[in-house]
């Protein structure tokens, strides 16, 4: 691997639409290079998203790997499982930067986790703190912290201008999942 270029800290936050496809399309670019990207997705276990059809299908270099369950987190009083299955998304985080092996390493939804104290800001810091020089880190989802988003070398804020969702469209396959 390219131990030469440097990697960033980047953050997509925000309250509109495309943070998690912002990543994505990041990831399409990536692996058109030959990079090898991990995409680490908190809060969700819904594996009807076309991303995970499409890496699994099509792009042997990326690795989407689920951390959440398939029904919405509590705010107010997450599950212990919710807490469970985002403390492993923390670990396998760890594991896949410290090993050094991607060049890209998207952590999906990470701020919302945070925002909603499924994992702790030193446990995210302590991620950041570990990426390797070369490795590009996408953090994303709304509400980031502002302590991240001091640390971050490019931060994106997507904001609500207009979204279907309040003319009373639903989620589209293809679009929106
Ligand atoms: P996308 O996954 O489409 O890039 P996102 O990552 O920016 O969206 P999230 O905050 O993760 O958006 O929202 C989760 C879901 O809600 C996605 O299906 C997204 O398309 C949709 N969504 C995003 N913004 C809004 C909004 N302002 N109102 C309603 N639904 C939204
Ligand atoms: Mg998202």
């Amino acid at each position: 691997m390219d131990q030469i270029r440097r990697g960033c800290l980047q953050v997509y936050t925000g309250n509109g639409k495309g943070k998690t496809t912002a990543s994505l399309g990041l990831a399409m670019r990536a692996t058109g290079h030959g990079h090898k990207v991990m995409m680490i997705q908190f809060m969700k276990g819904w594996t009807n998203y076309g991303e995970l059809i499409t890496a699994e299908k099509y792009l042997p270099n990326m690795t989407i790997e689920q951390f959440g369950l398939e029904t919405f987190v509590d705010k107010e009083n997450p599950s212990s499982e919710d807490i469970g299955m985002a403390q492993k998304g923390i670990d396998r985080a760890r594991a896949v930067l410290s090993g050094g092996g991607y060049h890209l390493v998207i952590l999906d939804e990470i701020n919302v986790a945070l925002d909603y104290n499924l994992i702790k800001l030193d446990q995210v810091m302590e991620l950041i703190s570990i990426r390797p020089p070369h490795v590009e880190l996408v953090l994303t989802g709304r509400n980031a912290h502002e302590k991240v988003i001091e640390a971050a070398d490019l931060v994106t804020e997507i904001n609500l201008v207009k979204h279907p969702f309040y003319q009373g469209v639903e989620a589209r396959e293809g679009i929106e999942f």
